[in-house]
């Protein structure tokens, strides 16, 4: 039996109070199992008003904390809920967090460096202490660095340890020389390290420089980032750190996306009963205007309409696609304007066989898991990716290009047709993405082969388990690190 460990999340979105993309799922999900694992994982993140609309239960706990900021001392409340049986404490100031939007603001940095400060603060004031501080993405980062470097944090966390993980290393919080002088921050910044100097910081190089151990969301993306084309100019720093990086790919919360429990999908299916899937599938079909025929394959995709994600190249490939193939393709996302014009242009002119909302509505997206043969996620990048573990329990199944997490995750479909779980494609070229839509849809054709490649699909395990597991060791790493 290994250790009990009080454990705290530090992130800026979780679901089902907050969710903006996969980071949500992660910190909607982990805590719960590493819980189950006997460890006391709690959570600490910004109140939202969103929050207020998912629970309006509030423990009041803390008032009166005074966070200097910019030259102000900015007032903190902290309240607790259990949020799916996960104790979450939440960190109030009307002026950085009564917004409706969790990023995109103007003073972002502004808004996560008084977090992450205001965060330690509350920590301290709190009846419960943690062996560790896991931190997410940039957000909650310059946490880590105070943590380290200023003297009094540095004594009452003395027996805490950092782990910092890295959902999306392209967004980095990054801020320059005048940042530094009116957040009053340089003396977390490392004074040696040129690399971190190159005209400007990020918040993430931070986490990455201080933290005791480093991890991102796959094997693949581990190994990704220590390169020029994926690191995101913090491969250097990440060099130095690359014997404390490890990879340890994302599962889902198994139950809030079970084919055969979900309330959000019309029509409640497992493996051993698929073809339920298919009245989904008409009644999507309907849904979004398209014809309704269970002989033409529906490719789904459900995503930020961004760059990473691979919309330059779709938008190059669908009107070719939709030209020559009898099949329909639907869209959930929003995102990019560019995109979301161009994308909708491509609508209108195959008003049959193409449909999209431009939304972000998360019982729309079960609806499309659940009723399309095929998913498409044909990123430039993919740190890991949720949506093809979610489709792959819904009986649908990703094209995929071959990065990041895709690559743990998805087996290419082999030309018998027996193995695989997939279709994977290398280059980022629109030409390759094509070539993987249409071996999708010839496949489709073949309807045993298909039936089985859905079962197969649908018969893996991608829960928290193993993974879960692989964050045990690495909290005990960090631990052994500070002892
Ligand atoms: P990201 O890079 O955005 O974190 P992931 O694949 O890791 O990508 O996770 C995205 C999560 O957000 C998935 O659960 C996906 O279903 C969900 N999602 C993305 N866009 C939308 C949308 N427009 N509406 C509902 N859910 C969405």
């Amino acid at each position: 039996m290994t250790r009990s460990l009080k454990i705290l999340f530090a992130v800026a979105e979780a679901s089902p109070l907050v969710k903006v993309g996969g980071l949500a799922d992660v910190a909607g999900s982990l805590p719960w199992v590493l819980r189950q694992q006997g460890h006391d994982v709690r959570i600490i993140m910004p109140h939202y008003p969103a929050v207020d609309k998912a629970i309006p239960e509030l423990t009041h706990l803390l008032d009166g904390l005074a966070i200097p900021m910019m030259g102000q001392h900015r007032p903190v409340s902290v309240s607790v809920v259990a949020s799916n049986g996960v104790p979450t404490y939440l960190v109030a100031n009307d002026h950085y967090f009564q917004r409706a939007r969790v990023y995109g603001e103007p003073d972002d940095l502004e808004r996560f460096l008084f977090f992450s400060r205001a965060l330690l603060r509350a920590v301290d004031r709190l009846d419960w202490q943690p062996d560790i501080i896991h931190c997410h993405d940039w957000h909650t980062a310059a946490a880590i660095a105070m943590l380290k470097t200023d003297p009094e944090l540095r004594s009452l966390f003395s027996r805490c340890a950092t782990v910092f993980t890295i959902h999306n290393l392209a967004y980095q919080g990054w801020f320059d020389d005048h940042f530094v002088s009116v957040a009053g921050i340089g003396s977390f910044l490392p004074r040696v390290e040129p690399h971190l100097r190159n005209q400007l910081y990020s918040m993430m190089a931070l986490g990455i420089y201080y933290a005791d151990v480093v991890s991102t969301v796959s094997p693949t993306y581990a190994r990704e980032i220590l390169t020029s084309q994926y690191g995101e100019k913090l491969e250097t720093v990440l060099g130095l750190r690359r014997e404390d990086l490890y990879g340890i790919v994302n599962g889902i919360d198994v139950e809030e996306f079970n084919p055969a429990t979900d309330h959000r999908i019309p029509f409640n299916y497992d493996k051993d009963n698929p073809d339920r899937k298919y009245e989904n599938k008409a009644a999507l079909q309907r849904q979004f205007g398209l014809p309704e025929d269970p002989g033409i394959p529906v490719l789904g995709m459900v995503g930020r309409l961004a760059t990473q994600k691979g919309i330059d190249i779709l938008v190059s490939a669908l009107p070719a696609f939709l030209q020559q193939h009898e099949a329909q393709f639907i869209l959930l996302g929003t995102g990019e304007p560019n995109y979301v014009r161009m994308l909708a242009h491509i609508a209108t002119g195959y008003q049959d066989k193409m449909s999209a909302s431009f939304s972000f509505d998360a019982e729309l997206a079960q609806f499309i898991y659940a009723g399309s043969d095929l998913f498409l996620m044909p990123s430039q990048f993919e740190p890991c990716g949720l949506g093809q573990l979610i489709a792959f329990r819904y009986g649908t199944i990703p094209v995929v290009r071959h990065t990041g997490g895709l690559v743990d995750t998805v087996e290419d479909v082999s030309p018998g047709l027996e193995t695989g779980n997939g279709f994977v494609f290398q280059e980022y070229t629109a030409e390759a993405l094509l070539k993987a839509m249409h071996r999708a849809v010839t496949v489709f054709k073949n309807r045993d082969a298909w039936r089985r490649l859905v079962v197969r699909a649908m018969s893996a395990n991608h829960s928290w388990g193993t993974s879960a597991k692989e964050y045990e060791a690495l909290y005990n790493r960090a631990l052994e690190k500070v002892s």
